[in-house]
């Protein structure tokens, strides 16, 4: 959902959220350029709206019976406390697809929190692993992976500044189209076990000599 609507939205203003202070590059990892065109809102708003009223109904089919919820909107005659379950639904998950988004699963997703605790509890779990001592290979390219993130996180970073990472390796392909002429390959890449502590260990030995 985040990244869908993202795309969209970077179409229609440049950015992937509306929270977002400066506008994108127009390129993609591969080169190839997009431009900003505000009709894009017209596919954004009721794409949004869309997910929202799907997501109200699937809610209220955690509360009724799903045959009597999806049996009612088929024959056209929800029961009036099921109507404005959906309409507020609709409305309030709106507003959520259209302005917090990423926002939401950061600071506000129960659910999320607790899988970063335990993924922030596991120091051999897998991590985006920065070449740190590559970096200078960084100078060449566009900060692709900063700005391919839906999480609007830094991926050359510390784990614990990707508490909110969502592993969805957007940043690890964005790194391989870029460095893909160069011979020593990508500078992110997937880590787990022995290499991610050594990776936190030598980021961190980084930043205090840096
Ligand atoms: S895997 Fe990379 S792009 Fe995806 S959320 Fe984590 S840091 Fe961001
Ligand atoms: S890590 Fe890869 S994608 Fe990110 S700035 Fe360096 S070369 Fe570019």
């Amino acid at each position: 959902m985040v990244e869908t609507l993202n795309q969209f939205m970077r179409r229609a203003t440049g950015k992937p959220s509306v929270w977002e202070k400066k506008p994108l590059p127009t390129r993609e990892p591969d080169g190839t350029r997009w431009q900003v065109d505000r009709r894009w809102w017209l596919l954004t708003v009721p794409l949004a709206v869309g997910f929202a009223f799907v997501w109200a109904v699937v809610l209220l089919t955690y509360l009724l019976p799903p045959f009597e919820v999806y049996g009612n909107l088929l024959a056209g005659t929800p029961t009036r406390n099921q109507f404005i379950f959906i309409a507020a639904g609709t409305v309030v998950l709106s507003a959520e697809f259209l302005f917090a988004r990423h926002l939401f699963c950061r600071f506000a997703c129960a659910v999320g929190l607790f899988q970063s605790l335990a993924w922030m509890g596991n120091r051999d779990a897998m991590v985006v692993g920065f070449a740190r001592q590559r970096g200078a290979d960084c100078n060449d390219c566009y900060s692709a992976c900063d700005h391919v993130c839906p999480m609007r996180l830094k991926p050359r970073n510390i784990k614990r500044q990707m508490f909110t990472c969502t592993q969805c390796a957007q940043c690890v392909s964005a790194c391989e189209t870029t460095q893909k002429d160069n011979p020593r390959g990508a500078l992110l890449s997937w880590v787990s076990d022995a290499a991610a502590r050594q990776n936190e260990a030598g980021l961190r030995a980084g930043k205090q000599r840096n």
